[in-house]
């Protein structure tokens, strides 16, 4: 059986507006552009994953139950352009300043542990290697080393700082202003590999 391609996405920063801990439904909107960006990948059959940490619920900023609405009304406003996340995988655990005990975990899932890719890989058998990660984050960039991806640091939420930080452990294949520059590049990629 054919493999499928996928990006993964952070949420936070990436697919959606970087606000902090979120906690308030109001706040959740996409990056100018972003919907572009999806549509292109969706048309050249990638799957897209989104892959966050919320240490926030085990830190008792906000539930688990807070989180999946979040992630259901992202599909909600998705669905208007017709885009669907095929799946959202989120670490609501940490083991620092936890208040919700059930959560302190030293956990395979919190990025950069490559426990909600692997999943990923499995359900939706995915070839890595053929494969994005896309994050703000310089632990979304490890996270996909770490899974032999290919790995996009974007300059949206935490971006720019994190990038004064990049070691050769960290170093991103490529750094794109927004997840649209991210996808063009991805895209422009697949035509010519069918050259
Ligand atoms: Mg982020
Ligand atoms: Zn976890």
């Amino acid at each position: 059986m054919k493999k499928n391609r996928a990006a993964f996405l952070d949420r936070d920063g990436v697919l959606i507006r970087e606000v902090g801990y979120l906690q308030d439904l109001k706040r959740v909107n996409f990056y100018c552009g972003n919907i572009e960006a999806l549509k292109l990948l969706k048309q050249k059959k990638f799957k897209l994953i989104v892959v966050s940490n919320q240490s926030g619920v085990a830190r008792g900023y906000f539930t688990e139950d807070f989180v999946r609405k979040t992630h259901r009304l992202i599909q909600k406003k998705l669905k208007k352009y017709k885009i669907k996340i095929d799946a959202f995988y989120y670490c609501p655990h940490h083991i620092r300043d936890v208040k919700i005990k059930k959560y302190f975990r030293n956990c395979f899932c919190r990025k950069p542990k490559p426990g909600m890719v692997l999943k990923a890989k499995k359900r939706f058998n995915i070839d890595l290697k053929n494969s994005f990660m896309i994050g703000d984050k310089l632990t979304d960039i490890k996270l996909g080393k770490n899974t032999g991806m290919k790995t996009f640091l974007l300059l949206t939420g935490y971006g720019r700082e994190q990038k004064k930080m990049i070691d050769k452990d960290t170093k991103p294949d490529y750094i794109c202003k927004n997840l649209l520059s991210a996808a063009k590049i991805i895209i422009k990629g697949e035509k010519n590999e069918k050259k």
